[in-house]
């Protein structure tokens, strides 16, 4: 085995896996995490089909599924009219046959306790320059003392620090769906465990989900916005009163949930954006997850895609016994199909979760009694989801594993 020193950058999903199934192929990986300890926030996300595979390759299917969200029933809310009540499996079963909702600080931590053993781990630490060469690479860190390593991989998100150092900038990479959100949590002293509820109004949505594990609730607001918006990614104050604004006139229970906006501790406002790159390595580099393509925020499919990548990622590396002029191009060859169908996803899914006039919401509130009372047949022939986004998720989910 050659190469085998390999740091990762980014201990969220695609780092956690990629350590993991280098250390079982014999590699020696070290995690640099900017964060003081791993980053538990976030709410809840879903694994697709092969996904769940690699999860159980791992042995962690029973721990992951006994933390399943249990969010299986989901109101649609529509000021002046009748709310349309529907089971969520609905929804997923066209996607993948196996399919696990979990929140994913409790993925986190589960992927962490698996990737502890035989991983260095360097917290609150970053790379700030990384100087490649013929022997290997050469790291500095902004606090920990240089080091060389044999190969880079970039799982830091979708701000990613490895490919802004090693590929550019992200404006060069980052691709705007036309939405914003904003989550954030608070106590759950009204909803029924088990049961989401929407709110619907022309161009902007709400989405609460019941938290089983800290008897909280998740608020997600989705809205639409032609122009991404110029100010800063951490400018909190602006971020917060842009979303009092836009949902300033709303009802439902969104008067109250704007009062808790400034108050929320793990307030989060992203644009819907996306990740486009035609290549995913350079020489000792590569990129795994949402540092490379992150199919956007919210819209579904990035879990999976990264989960799958990781192992993908590792595995090459093993087969190819360190070598990664011929590891990476296969890694790129295995997973472009899947990442490619992830692109369409988001934006369909912008158009479909975040109607924008009053006759579009009219005709999915119309459209979806229809659909959820006919067979499987024609539900084949008129899907709930949107049709590209459904062959994109169905795509990433079904994407082959090696063994
Ligand atoms: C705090 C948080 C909350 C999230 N919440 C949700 C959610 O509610 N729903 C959802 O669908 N997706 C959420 N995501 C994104 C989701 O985790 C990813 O889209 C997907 O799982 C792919 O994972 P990833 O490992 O590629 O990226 P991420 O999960 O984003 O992990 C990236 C990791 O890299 C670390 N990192 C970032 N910059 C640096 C740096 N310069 N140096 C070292 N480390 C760095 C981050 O701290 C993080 O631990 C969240 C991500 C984070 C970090």
């Amino acid at each position: 085995m050659r190469n085998v020193r390999v740091l990762i950058s980014g201990a969220g999903i695609a780092g956690l896996i990629t350590a993991y199934w280098l250390k079982r192929y014999g590699f020696r990986p070290t995690v640099v995490e900017r964060a003081e300890q791993i980053r538990l926030g976030g709410h809840a996300v879903d694994l697709w089909g092969s996904a769940v595979e690699v999860i159980e390759r791992m042995g962690l299917l029973p721990a992951v599924e006994a933390s399943r969200t249990g969010n299986d029933i989901g109101t649609t809310i529509v000021p002046g009219r009748r709310p349309l009540t529907m089971p969520l499996n609905v929804l997923a079963t066209p996607i993948a046959d196996r399919h696990v909702e979990i929140m994913r600080g409790t993925l986190v931590s589960l992927l962490f306790e698996r990737a502890r053993e035989g991983v260095d781990y360097l917290f609150g630490d970053t790379i700030r320059a990384i100087d490649t060469n013929a022997d290997g690479v050469r790291v500095s860190f902004e606090h920990a003392s240089a080091r060389s390593f044999d190969l880079v991989i970039g799982a830091d998100g979708q701000h990613s620090n490895v490919r802004q150092l090693m590929f550019g900038p992200a404006s060069q990479f980052s691709r705007y769906l036309g939405a914003y959100l904003c989550g954030f949590s608070l106590p759950n002293d009204w909803m029924p465990p088990g049961h989401l509820a929407r709110y619907l109004a022309p161009a902007k949505t709400v989405t609460l989900a019941p938290i089983r594990e800290s008897g909280d609730i998740a608020a997600m607001f989705l809205f639409r916005r032609l122009a991404e918006l110029q100010f800063q990614r951490h400018d909190l104050d602006r971020q917060q009163q842009l979303v009092r604004e836009v949902f300033a006139a709303e009802g439902w229970h969104v008067p109250s949930l704007l009062t808790r906006v400034p108050s929320a501790r793990d307030f989060y406002f992203s644009p819907v954006s996306q990740i486009r790159m035609r290549r995913w390595s350079q020489g000792r580099i590569a990129l795994v997850g949402d540092a490379g393509f992150c199919p956007a925020p919210a819209v579904g499919g990035g879990t999976t895609l990264a989960i799958i990548a990781a192992y993908i990622l590792a595995g090459e590396l093993a087969r190819a016994r360190g070598d990664y002029t011929a590891a990476l191009p296969n890694y790129e060859r295995a997973i472009r199909p899947a990442v490619e169908a992830s692109r369409d996803v988001g934006p369909s899914l912008v158009r479909a979760l975040i109607p924008r006039t009053p006759l579009e919401i009219t005709f999915g509130l119309r459209l979806a009694p229809l659909v959820l009372r006919s067979p499987p047949c024609v539900r084949r022939i008129v899907p709930l989801l949107p049709r590209r986004a459904l062959r994109g998720l169905r795509q990433v989910a079904s994407v082959t594993l090696p063994a």
